[in-house]
């Protein structure tokens, strides 16, 4: 059963025989995306040369692709800007938050935060030398232990791993009534269930592309910094992209109006490209109908995984209002199996140690897909079929 209202899998090159239930990695591609990077390739920068930064609106379009990605997340116009990688920008709110609080010293985030957020932190506690510390309480712990001590909160609203989701809105109350910075991570919540960034009062949040939003590999990121305090926020990494005037060349920093001052450098105008591209499947579309429609999906899968195949245990919340839109099961042998699954052309991932991922984006699959997905899931796990040897062999990327 197709949502008539959602855009469906007509719109992305998916090869025949796959389900793809890995969105929340890597998105595919959307099928007219590859003609607009060649044209930013051959007709813009073969044609156009340097001229292209004017002619073929190249300066414009980082701040272009924001503001398609700001209603997504429940943020205004000119409160987002894309570039660097997420990595670089957890970096650049963290270090803009601790700024606001220079006379606190702690950072609250949680176990189930994704490794990297919390090794930019590590790395700008060290960089810092002023005596921060990293707090990583259990993910239902966090408001605990947040007290009149703490800098700022740094949390990914959805687990990449499990898909638990936090409460947005309570969190950042907690965040604020102990006065608080709030900086949330919607790396797994961008275009995968419905997000207020705005009315959640938080300062902060940031995300990748490349996962629900289809961006390609290696998409930019984004940040979006809340507009009454964008003017206070002094970059981390003062770059001449986010300057008030590039192209005067001024010997001294001044940061950009607004959230244009978190850009660094010169902007991936071909991953722009393929972005901007990618965003036209989102347009009028409502986030609240993907989120339903994701929410109804998990549980079809939930169904007819559990009861085809007992041996795999649940990982993620059973309330579709806890979890995002991804649904994890255990199992010792996960890595195996998913290579077994792959093999059979239902696309998942694993992450260490035992958790089989599957990514629900109703843009392009049904519910005929998730009972699919669940009968090879079950014929891989029931029959054994995932101990044959060439399904041990672990690959980089898992
Ligand atoms: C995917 C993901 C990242 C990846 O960061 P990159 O710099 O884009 O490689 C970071 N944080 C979270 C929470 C993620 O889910």
């Amino acid at each position: 059963m197709e949502n008539a209202t959602l855009p469906c899998r007509d719109l992305f090159d998916i090869p025949q025989g796959v389900l793809y239930l890995d969105g929340n990695s890597l998105g595919p591609l959307p099928k007219h995306a590859p003609a607009r990077a060649a044209e930013a390739i051959t007709r813009e920068w073969g044609g156009e040369l340097i001229r292209a930064w004017n002619t073929a609106g190249w300066m414009e379009l980082p701040l272009k692709v924001a503001n398609r990605i700001a209603p997504l997340i429940g943020a205004a116009e000119g409160s987002v800007a894309t570039g660097d990688t997420l990595s670089i920008k957890v970096y650049q709110a963290l270090a803009a938050a601790l700024r606001m609080r220079p006379d606190r010293r702690v950072i609250v985030s949680d176990s189930g935060n994704f490794p990297t957020d919390l090794y930019m932190a590590q790395g700008l506690i060290d960089t810092l030398g002023q005596g921060h510390v990293l707090k990583t309480p259990n993910p239902d712990d966090v408001e605990s232990a947040i007290g009149p001590d703490v800098a700022a909160v740094m949390l990914t609203q959805v687990d990449y791993s499990t898909g638990r989701r936090h409460d947005m809105a309570r969190v950042t109350e907690a965040a604020h009534a102990a006065g608080a910075v709030m900086i949330w991570d919607l790396a797994h919540s961008a275009g995968a269930i419905e997000v207020d960034i705005a009315a959640s009062g938080a300062e902060f949040a940031v995300g990748c592309t490349y996962k629900f939003l289809n961006g390609g590999p290696g998409a930019p990121a984004f940040i979006y910094v809340r507009p009454d305090i964008a003017e206070q926020v002094q970059p981390a990494l003062a770059g001449w992209l986010g300057h008030e005037a590039p192209f005067a060349f001024d010997l001294d920093y001044r940061p950009a109006m607004q959230t244009e001052r978190m850009r660094v450098g010169t902007p991936p105008i071909v991953q722009l490209s393929l972005l901007d591209a990618a965003l036209d499947v989102w347009d009028g579309v409502s986030m609240a109908e993907v989120e339903a429609a994701s929410a109804r999906l998990a549980e079809v899968f939930i169904r007819e995984v559990e009861s085809r195949c007992p041996t795999l245990k649940l990982k993620s919340p059973r309330d579709p209002a806890k979890r995002g839109s991804q649904v994890s099961f255990a199992f010792p042998d996960g890595y195996a199996a998913m290579q077994a699954l792959i093999e059979r052309g239902v696309i998942g991932d694993f992450r260490a140690p035992d958790t089989m991922r599957f990514g629900i984006t109703p843009l392009y699959l049904d519910d005929a897909d998730m009972t699919a997905a669940a009968k090879v899931i079950a014929e891989v796990i029931n029959t054994d079929a995932w101990k044959a040897a060439r399904y041990q062999v672990r690959s980089r990327v898992t």
